[in-house]
């Protein structure tokens, strides 16, 4: 990556990519991708753990009719590594949407092909260079800017982006770096008008979640949401206004469609999230994120903009903060695979 990302959990300077190609005996070619990060977030997964799991996990899957209604992660999760096992069936479901000749976005039951982009800004060493990145956001028309803050680089980075742009849909994500004896710090927010606060304590803290809620802060959850159990607990316990789902997290897009769908039944606004993923999965969440329920701009930052490399063609793009779906079978992107093969470090294939 040309320019290291920061969050509260660490710096990410490298993104290692692990791509899942499934190929029919019709000669269709589907494309997925395990978004690992090898740094500890909330799941521990690292992107050689992933490499080794879909060693193990791909075999069964040879010789398996291509179904719509075939739970390939199921079949082939016994562990708990959602994001390793995601690769599996998005590569899974571009091939069942290409086999029906239906675009992946068509194929999740969105009906729109356009989805407005929203931008995660890091953590910096100055405000200056967090106020300059914002900016940047701005003049290209994107609607919603997300900004990154931590224990002791919160209330000064919000107030001086919120002084800078009085006007904008503004949140601010902390990525669970906070804990219950924060709620009354973190109340200060309520001044400066922000969309939402982001995920502000741990995974399992609803009821922290909740308590700042209460003071007037509306929240949204990240990490919480793992599966449909996940988010059912976080309505019930009334910890959140909004969700942010990341289908590689959650390591399904059919589980992320139920959660989607509840949260569309208890009016919880979604916005789709992103993981620093190649243009592989970056469109592939593109086509998720134009589901009704994704009221919200979602984080589809290209990938050109955080990587020296995609693998693509056309390049992922936002204009105007609008990004287009293809409406061309599966994915609906050609890969570039020569690209793809010199940017190769191991490849495995299966039957050996
Ligand atoms: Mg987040």
């Amino acid at each position: 990556m040309p320019h290291p990302f920061e969050t509260s959990f660490g710096v990410i300077a490298d993104r290692p990519a692990v791509i899942v190609k499934l190929t029919s005996d019709s000669g269709l070619v589907g494309y997925g991708e395990s978004s690992t990060l090898d740094m500890p977030m909330s799941e521990p997964e690292t992107t050689a753990e992933a490499v080794a799991l879909l060693q193990k996990k791909l075999s069964p899957l040879i010789g398996m009719p291509i179904n719509k209604d075939l739970d390939v992660v199921k079949l082939s999760a016994d562990d708990r590594n959602p994001v390793s096992f995601f690769g599996i069936e998005g590569a899974y479901l571009d091939l069942v949407a290409q086999s029906q000749n239906i675009s992946l976005h068509h194929f999740f039951g969105a009906v729109q092909s356009k989805v407005e982009a929203g931008e995660s800004v890091g953590l910096h060493p100055s405000l200056g260079e967090v106020l300059a990145e914002v900016e940047k956001y701005v003049s290209a028309g994107l609607s919603r800017v997300k900004v990154k803050i931590a224990h002791g680089r919160d209330l000064d980075i919000i107030r001086e982006v919120r002084n800078a742009f009085p006007s904008l849909c503004l949140g601010a994500d902390a990525n669970t770096d906070y804990t219950r004896g924060d709620i009354d710090h973190l109340a200060k927010l309520a001044e400066y008008d922000l969309a939402f606060v982001e995920q502000p304590f741990k995974a399992d803290d609803y009821a922290s979640h909740a308590a700042l809620r209460r003071t007037g802060i509306k929240i949204c959850l990240d990490e919480t949401i793992r599966d449909f159990e996940t988010c059912r607990r976080a309505i019930q316990e009334k910890a959140c206004d909004m969700v942010n789902i990341k289908p590689a997290r959650i390591g399904s897009f059919r589980e992320s469609k139920k959660i989607h769908d509840l949260c569309v039944e208890n009016h919880i606004p979604l916005f789709g999230g992103g993981r620093l993923e190649t243009g592989i999965g970056k469109t592939a969440n593109a086509a998720f994120y134009a589901l009704p329920g994704f009221t919200e701009a979602s984080d589809i930052t290209p990938p050109q903009d955080y990587l020296e490399s995609d693998v693509i063609i056309p390049p992922f793009e936002v204009k105007e903060g609008i990004h287009e779906i293809s409406n061309l079978p599966g994915l609906g992107v050609t890969i570039n695979e020569e690209k793809l093969k010199g940017l190769c470090v191991e490849h495995y294939t299966f039957p050996r």
